[in-house]
């Protein structure tokens, strides 16, 4: 079902009225890795709203490598970020752990993001067929593109049509950059299914310097959209604050990404 089946189809993924991947448009999606609160939020939309930045994201369920750091506001932090979608009118993305989270999630956000460390979680695939709301499915650590095709194949074969694949970065000998960015695999993914493809460049790098030219440079490779981390005080942020770019440097991202797009 993921696989290209007529040259040039592409499967658009509406993510509402307004804002769809797939077609013409870019989709950038914006925000912190973590939703620490609501005066948090409520900045960030306010400063990307006015740019070209469609949608929010913003994690409450986290998948965090120690039991130890924090977990995710969980449902509070859901009802802040059904709060910040209708005061600024932007979809939000967020972060589906489980199957049990999967109804409340499909409630107050547009799209469901199965992170990296799910990407495999057959179980969870499987329902998410069900969920009623577009995925963001990212590729897994160590997931071949084979794999990670087939993991949008268990989406599509349970119901729902609507998956974007998420490019963001492998593990590799090197960790220089947190991970190594494949973007020989967006132009593969691109080539053989028909989905929208997106790259988040912030969990490629690890570093913030770095996220501008990997993003223009998925831009150039045929991405459809980018997810990408910011924070109204980067070095303060709960999680990823190595990352994280200030909301004045996400503007200007952006702003730079039209040119590259309109040169493409
Ligand atoms: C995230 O988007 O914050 C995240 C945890 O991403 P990944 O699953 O790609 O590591
Ligand atoms: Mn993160």
């Amino acid at each position: 079902l993921a696989a290209q089946s007529h040259p040039n189809h592409q499967t658009i993924v509406k993510l509402s009225e307004k804002v769809a991947f797939g077609g013409e448009e870019l989709v950038i999606i914006g925000g912190p890795c973590t939703v620490e609160s609501w005066e948090q939020m409520e900045t960030v939309a306010q400063k990307l709203a006015t740019a070209s930045v469609q949608a929010l994201r913003g994690g409450v369920y986290k998948p965090r490598t120690s039991p130890y750091a924090f977990q995710g506001m969980g449902e509070s932090g859901l009802e802040i970020l059904a709060r910040v979608r209708s005061q600024y009118n932007m979809p939000v993305v967020t972060e589906v752990m489980s199957i049990s989270q999967i109804e409340a999630v499909a409630t107050h956000a547009d799209m469901l993001q199965v992170g990296s460390r799910n990407m495999q979680n057959f179980d969870l695939l499987k329902a998410l067929g069900q969920a009623g709301k577009p995925i963001l499915l990212k590729r897994g650590l160590a997931a071949t593109i084979e794999e990670f095709v087939m993991a949008a194949e268990y989406i599509l074969s349970h119901g729902n049509p609507d998956v974007v694949l998420c490019e963001r970065g492998i593990r590799s000998f090197d960790d220089y950059t947190r991970n190594v960015l494949d973007l020989g695999a967006v132009a593969a993914l691109k080539q053989i299914t028909h989905l929208p493809v997106i790259v988040d460049p912030s969990h490629a790098v690890g570093k913030r310097e770095l996220v501008a030219p990997v993003a223009r440079a998925a831009i150039a490779c045929g991405a459809d959209g980018l997810i990408i981390e910011c924070h109204p005080e980067p070095e303060k942020s709960v999680s990823d604050a190595r990352q994280a770019l200030s909301l004045e440097d996400m503007v200007d991202l952006v702003n730079s990404l039209k040119l590259v797009a309109t040169a493409v």
